[in-house]
C-alpha cells in the first residue's frame, strides 16, 4: 500500500474503504503549497471506488443505526481525545499539504476538531429533544431517524476542520458516511481513518475515497443510495452537485462562498476597525467568510485607510511553519494565477493598488503578496466575484442607508462585520443585511450552537446545533391514539 512520510508522519496514500485501505490504479500527486515539493502520490478513485465505499457504508449502517446514542458518543468522544493526543502531528501535515499557519493549526483548528466531535455527541445525547404534544388526545412524538450513508464533499481551505463539521453530526446521529476530500489538500483525512480506527468505530462507518472532484466526487454524488450529500466548496461545483443530485433527488446542503463585507461607520473605535479588517488576510485570504469587501463611511475614510494601508504594510508574509509568520502562501501555483487574474482585471477595470498587487517574487510561485484596492469602478469584477485570496477593496458610503445598499448589492450572503459604536445603529444595519451570521464589531466567532450557512448563492440549509441534525436526518412524527391501549 503507498505511503507518503510528511515531517516524519506515515500518511497512507490509499482509499479508506470497509475498515481496510484499498489501492487503485490512478494516481494523482499532492504538493506543498509551501514550496511546490511532491508530498505523495494518492490514489485516484472513480466510479468503481465511489461505489464500493457507498456500498460498505450501506452495509455498515444497519448496526451503527441500532447502536445506543450513547455509545456512539462514547466512541465520538474518543476520536476526539485521539485528535488531541496527534495535534502535533495533524498540524504539521495539514500545514505543509494547504500552507495555513502551523501556529493555527496548533492552537486553533486542531483544537477545534476535537471540539466538532465532542459537541455533537453531547448534543445527541443531551440538547436534543424529542418534543411530545397531544393532539384531540392523540399523543405527538417527534424523532430524529438516521438517513442512512451520507456523502461528504469538502474544501481544502480548512481541510480537516471542515470535514469534521460534517462528520461529525452525521455519524453522531447513527448515519454511516463517504468522505471526498479536496485533491489540493488529501493528507489529514487519511490520518482521520486512522484515528476512526484505533477508536474502535465499526468498519465501514467511516470511508475516505481519495480523488479529483468530477470522478470521485461526481460519482458519489450521482450514487442512488446515498441518502444525504453535504458539500463546501465553490459555487460552480455546486451546480453540478445540485445537477446530479438531482436524478435521485437526493437532499444538499451547501457551504458555498461569499463577497462579504465590512462596514466601517464614522462612530467605529478605528482601532478595532483596522485590526478587523486586517484579520482578513488570515489563511492568505482563503477564507468563505472573509470580508473582502471594506465599505468606510465617508467622514472616516481616509483616516482608516491610512492606518489600514499600514497594518497591511506590517504583515509578515513567510514560511506558514515559522512562528512569526503573519500570512503565508495560497494553495497552488495555479489559484495564485487565478487570483492575480482578478487583480490585473480590476486594475484593467481602473481599480487603484494601494498596497501589494502581485506575487512576491522573493518567496516563490504561491505567495500572493497581501493586496489592497480602491476605486473599482461600481459594478467592476473584483467588487462582485470571489477571489479567495489575500485581496481587498475599499469602497466609500455617505450615508447610513447607502452604506447598507452597498453591503447588500452582491448575489452572495454567507456574512457580514458591522463596525460602530453605536448600538442602535448596529441594531438596524444587522437586521437590514441579508446575511447567514452578522458580526457586530468582533470576527469569525463561531459558536457550534448557532445556525450557520449562506444566503442567497452562499448556501443552501444551516448547519450547526439541531440544524445539522434536522439535515442529517429523516425527522419522523409518530402519532399515538390511546384507543389500541384499552
Ligand atoms: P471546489 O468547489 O473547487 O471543490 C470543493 C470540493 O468539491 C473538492 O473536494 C472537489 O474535489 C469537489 N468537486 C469538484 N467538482 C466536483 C463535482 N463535479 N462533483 C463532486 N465534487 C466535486 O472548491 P474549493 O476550491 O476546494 O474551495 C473553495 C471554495 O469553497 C470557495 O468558494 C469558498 O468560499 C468555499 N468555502 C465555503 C465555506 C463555507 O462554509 N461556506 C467554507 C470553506 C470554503
Amino acid at each position: 500500500m503507498p505511503v507518503a512520510t510528511v515531517s516524519g508522519t506515515p500518511v497512507d496514500t490509499g482509499h479508506w474503504i470497509g475498515g481496510e485501505r484499498v489501492e487503485s490504479a490512478g494516481r494523482f500527486t499532492s504538493f506543498s503549497p509551501i514550496d511546490g515539493r511532491a508530498l505523495g502520490e494518492f490514489c485516484r478513485g472513480g466510479p468503481a471506488e465511489a461505489d464500493s465505499a457507498v456500498r460498505a457504508a450501506a452495509a455498515a449502517f444497519g448496526q451503527w443505526r441500532r447502536t445506543s446514542p450513547a455509545r456512539r458518543a462514547e466512541l465520538l468522544h474518543r476520536i476526539a481525545d485521539e485528535v488531541e493526543r496527534r495535534t502535533p502531528e495533524l498540524a504539521a501535515v495539514e500545514t505543509e499539504d494547504n500552507g495555513a499557519l502551523l501556529r493555527s493549526h496548533l492552537r486553533g483548528v486542531m483544537p477545534r476538531v476535537a471540539h466538532n466531535f465532542r459537541f455533537f455527541a453531547d448534543w445527541l445525547t443531551g440538547e436534543l429533544r424529542h418534543p411530545e404534544f397531544d393532539t384531540r388526545g392523540h399523543r405527538n412524538r417527534v424523532s430524529w431517524d438516521p438517513a442512512g450513508v451520507c456523502a461528504l464533499i469538502t474544501p481544502w481551505n480548512a481541510p480537516l476542520m471542515l470535514a469534521s463539521w460534517k462528520i461529525a453530526p452525521a455519524l453522531a446521529a447513527g448515519n454511516t458516511v463517504v468522505l471526498k476530500p479536496a485533491e489540493w489538500s488529501p493528507m489529514t483525512a487519511s490520518l482521520l481513518a486512522d484515528i476512526t480506527a484505533g477508536a474502535g468505530l465499526p468498519d465501514g462507518v467511516f470511508n475516505v475515497v481519495q480523488g479529483l472532484g468530477p470522478e470521485a466526487g461526481a460519482a458519489l454524488c450521482a450514487h442512488p443510495d446515498v441518502r444525504r450529500i453535504s458539500f463546501t466548496g465553490s459555487e460552480p461545483t455546486a451546480r453540478r452537485i445540485a445537477a446530479a443530485a438531482a436524478g435521485n433527488l437526493t437532499p444538499v446542503s451547501m457551504e458555498l462562498g461569499g463577497k462579504s463585507p465590512l462596514l466601517v461607520f464614522s462612530d467605529a473605535d478605528l482601532d478595532l476597525a483596522v485590526d478587523l479588517a486586517a484579520e482578513q488576510f488570515d489563511n492568505a485570504g482563503q477564507v468563505c467568510l472573509a470580508a473582502t469587501r471594506i465599505l468606510v463611511h465617508s467622514p472616516v475614510a481616509a483616516e482608516f485607510t491610512e492606518r489600514l494601508r499600514a497594518a497591511v504594510r506590517g504583515l509578515r508574509q513567510g514560511d506558514p511553519r515559522q512562528p512569526e509568520t503573519g500570512l503565508g502562501p495560497n494553495i497552488h501555483p495555479d489559484h495564485v494565477a487565478r487570483v492575480d487574474g482578478f487583480v490585473r482585471r480590476a486594475v484593467a477595470e481602473g481599480a487603484e493598488v494601494l498596497e501589494g498587487g502581485g506575487p512576491n517574487a522573493d518567496l516563490g510561485g504561491t505567495y500572493y503578496r497581501p493586496t489592497l484596492l480602491a476605486n473599482a469602478p461600481a459594478g467592476a469584477e473584483i467588487l462582485r466575484e470571489e477571489v479567495f485570496g489575500p485581496v481587498l477593496t475599499l469602497e466609500e458610503f455617505g450615508s447610513e442607508d447607502e452604506g447598507v445598499a452597498l453591503a447588500d448589492n452582491t448575489r452572495f450572503g454567507l456574512a457580514a462585520t458591522v463596525v460602530t459604536g453605536d448600538p442602535a445603529r448596529a441594531e438596524r444595519v444587522s437586521a437590514a443585511l441579508t446575511a447567514g451570521t452578522v458580526w457586530v464589531n468582533c470576527f469569525f466567532v463561531r459558536d457550534l450552537r448557532a445556525p450557520f450557512g449562506g444566503s442567497r448563492r452562499s448556501g443552501v440549509g444551516r448547519e450547526g446545533g439541531t440544524w445539522s441534525f434536522d439535515f442529517f436526518c429523516d425527522v419522523k412524527n409518530t402519532v399515538t391514539s390511546p384507543k389500541g391501549w384499552m
